[in-house]
């Protein structure tokens, strides 16, 4: 959501380098100054107070480490940073959280480098360059994410287009050069926008655009795979509890430490950031929302948004302000939302429910929630708001 990779800088600013919060070494700590203790007392065996002090001393450390570790969880690290244009957070439990958070940001920086169009090394830069040209031979994780893209251009009937790159160079909305292009310009734009046109070739690894002034845009969908890398990551270095936060993309691992669900908030769409509206209790699941709020620019009382009906070449008019898109990989969750947001209310919700294990909630301009049939007696939605189920007729009330 919100990311659009082909504009979005990419300058890494450290924020908060790294924040390694007591539980997890103190307890190590504890462990290393019972034993050394324990040895020490034991070779003067006459020294009987010695040996009482140390062991009351241990007992001690082992007692106040043990308050860190709630139900055995041995340490937390917390890093923000900025990439893939957006502030990302990734919050982790276990005893190797900190390299486990390090290694996750690793490989978010990596799937930058391979897939943002503001990078002239990367991948989607190649393959934008050489457009009517030749084939351009890619890493398995740009053909993996191009696949997708693929898949959802086609569940979309076209509506999720990652060829929309014409457009959104046109546009530029999210930069400092966004405006309101000519009919002219949008048309000539738009002729270029055609994901049918984008050859892939899995057996050489390539992909290829078919005509010249093509380009990718994986902006709808990158932030969502650099979770899942850093998810990998995390599980890797044995992280069974975390939470990553790509510029809203959430993706949780496991549960909290205290074992209950963590507890994803969802954007109100006229609110400042951070203020939301309903709350989702989830486990190993992303959380990605796509919305008219994210990035958009306003001309003579228009709001012109980010993401681009291929059809048209302008903003999408669905009626929906935000589309949020509950999925066990993140990377389907951030396609899908901007998917769903693409195909409006019905036709959105009618492709959600024919998806094993997703769930969505749409909010509408005029400020109806609705949410697939799956989250009834999950989301929780604030006071004032009324949410209805998809396919039911009834609606409850908060
Ligand atoms: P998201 O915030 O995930 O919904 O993605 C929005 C971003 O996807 C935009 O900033 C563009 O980079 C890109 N985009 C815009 N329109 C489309 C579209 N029709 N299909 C695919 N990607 C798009
Ligand atoms: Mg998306």
């Amino acid at each position: 959501m919100g990311v659009n990779v082909n504009t979005s800088t990419t300058t890494h600013v450290e924020t908060h380098k790294e924040t390694h919060k007591p539980g997890g070494a103190p307890a190590r700590y504890a462990k290393g100054r019972y034993a050394r203790g324990w040895s020490r007392a034991h070779r003067w065996t006459a020294a009987l107070p010695r040996l009482t002090f140390w062991f009351m001393l241990a007992a001690v450390v082992v007692a106040v480490a043990g308050c860190n570790r709630p139900g055995g969880a041995p340490g937390v690290s917390v890093r923000t940073s900025f990439a893939l244009g957006t502030l990302v957070q990734i919050r982790a439990y276990g005893s190797k959280a900190r390299e486990a958070v390090s290694d996750a940001f690793d490989r978010i920086e990596a799937v930058e480098a391979l897939m943002s169009a503001n990078v002239a090394t990367s991948d989607v830069a190649a393959v934008n360059r050489e457009a009517g040209g030749l084939p351009t031979r890619v890493a398995d994780d740009t053909l993996y994410v191009v696949k997708k893209a693929r898949r959802y251009g086609d569940l979309s009937r076209g509506r999720f287009d990652m060829a929309i790159g014409p457009l959104v160079r046109l546009w530029g909305i999210g930069t400092n050069h966004a405006r309101v292009p000519s009919p002219e310009e949008v048309a000539a734009a738009r002729s270029l926008v055609d994901h049918r046109d984008v050859e892939i070739d899995e057996t050489r690894g390539t992909v290829r655009l078919r005509r010249a002034g093509m380009a990718l845009d994986l902006g709808a969908i990158a932030k969502g795979f650099a979770a899942d890398r850093a998810a990998e990551a995390l599980l890797q270095q044995g992280v069974k509890s975390a939470f990553i936060d790509l510029g809203g993309n959430i993706l949780v691992l496991g549960s909290k430490p205290d074992g209950s669900p963590w507890r994803v908030g969802i954007q109100n769409p006229w609110k400042e950031r951070g203020a939301t509206f309903a709350v989702v209790p989830v486990r190993d699941m992303a959380v990605v929302s796509s919305g008219t709020y994210e990035r958009f620019f306003e001309q003579a009382g228009t709001r012109y948004h980010h993401i681009i009906d291929p059809d048209t070449g302008y903003p999408a008019e669905t009626g929906i302000v935000s589309a949020t898109v509950l999925a066990r990989r993140a990377v389907d969750a951030d396609a899908l939302s901007t998917t769903v947001f693409l195909l409006g209310p019905s036709n959105g919700m009618r492709l959600v429910t024919q998806l094993p294990g997703v769930q969505a909630v749409i909010v509408t301009q005029d400020r109806q929630v609705m949410a697939s049939p799956g989250l009834r007696g999950v989301i929780e939605v604030s006071k004032g708001w009324t949410i209805r189920f998809y396919g039911a007729s009834d609606a409850q009330e908060s």
